[in-house]
């Protein structure tokens, strides 16, 4: 019998929250472990193994020299390498450093004695070091889009991701729209769809963790977000909140600040 698939989940600096979601999957995991090998899951389990690996799973973003060299050296072994949740695959919340004064920050996180003594590099979603097969999104990553990735491996295919907006997946459940009734900011129109608009059916806003689709209307969502009372810091700040280094969230928040004869602090590599 052909031996099993050989996978690891690894993490860098996020809060952990996508490993615990997959711990989370409880009865699935059992089967899952019939079809598979996990080899290194550090936080569950002890005696792992670094590689060679058939999928490796990366949660985090990279934010200092050696998590760089480690994650350079763990692609090295990894067949196919997914991205797990916001921080791995566009920076996560704390990819908003980028949109400060770093040194302001390091001082007063470490005191000004000790900044030099510490290696922090600009926040890198893992594409920005190694090549990324697939991504799995949400913040947490959603457990059952990890099970079906599994299960589209083992019988040699890859699930694509979907490519519209939250709000038809909103909209399809029949929920009201918080956005245009209650001027409540909400991130659907931009944010792609996955998680069967998990918040908006729950009476909350989206808040982008799925990241834009890749067409993203930010024109329209800016304006409509304007009409209801937002200054464009605060339309900065929402839309930056996952998706820090995203391309095309950065571009279009660079243009709109010049427009205005403003300047966006951002940190170049
Ligand atoms: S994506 Fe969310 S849950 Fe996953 S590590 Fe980052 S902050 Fe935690
Ligand atoms: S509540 Fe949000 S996700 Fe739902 S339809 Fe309105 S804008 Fe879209
Ligand atoms: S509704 Fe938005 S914030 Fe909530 S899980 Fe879905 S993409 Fe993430």
């Amino acid at each position: 019998m052909a031996s099993k698939p050989q996978v690891g989940i690894v993490g860098f600096t996020g809060c952990a929250g996508c490993q615990l979601s997959i711990l989370d999957l409880e009865n699935e995991l059992l089967d899952l472990l019939g079809l598979v090998d996990i080899i290194d899951f550090r936080m569950a389990m002890s005696g792992n193994k670094k590689g060679p690996y058939d999928i490796l799973f990366v949660e985090g973003s990279i934010v200092n020299k050696h998590q760089e060299e480690e994650l350079k050296e763990l692609r090295k072994k990894a067949k196919v390498l997914v991205a797990i949740g916001s921080c791995a695959s566009f920076g996560g919340i704390q990819a908003i450093r980028s949109y400060r004064d770093n040194e302001k920050i390091k001082i007063a996180q470490y005191g000004k004695e000790n900044i030099d003594k510490v290696e922090v590099i600009k926040v890198k979603p893992i594409n920005k070091v190694v090549k990324v097969d697939h991504y799995l999104l949400e913040c947490p990553v959603n457990k059952y889009e990890f099970l079906e990735f599994v299960k589209y491996y083992l019988v040699g295919g890859t699930p694509t991701l979907p490519n519209y907006p939250v709000c038809q997946q909103c909209k399809a459940n029949g929920n009201r729209c918080i956005f245009l009734e209650d001027g409540i900011m909400c991130m659907g129109p931009i944010i792609q769809a996955g998680c069967n608009a998990l918040c908006p059916s729950y009476g909350m806003p989206c808040d982008g963790c799925r990241g834009s689709t890749l067409e993203a209307a930010y024109d329209q969502q800016v304006q409509l977000m304007i009409e209801k009372g937002a200054s464009v810091e605060d339309i900065t700040r929402y839309i930056l909140k996952y998706n820090g280094e995203d391309k095309q969230v950065h571009d279009f928040l660079m243009e709109k600040w010049k427009e205005q004869d403003k300047k966006l602090v951002y940190q170049e590599d």
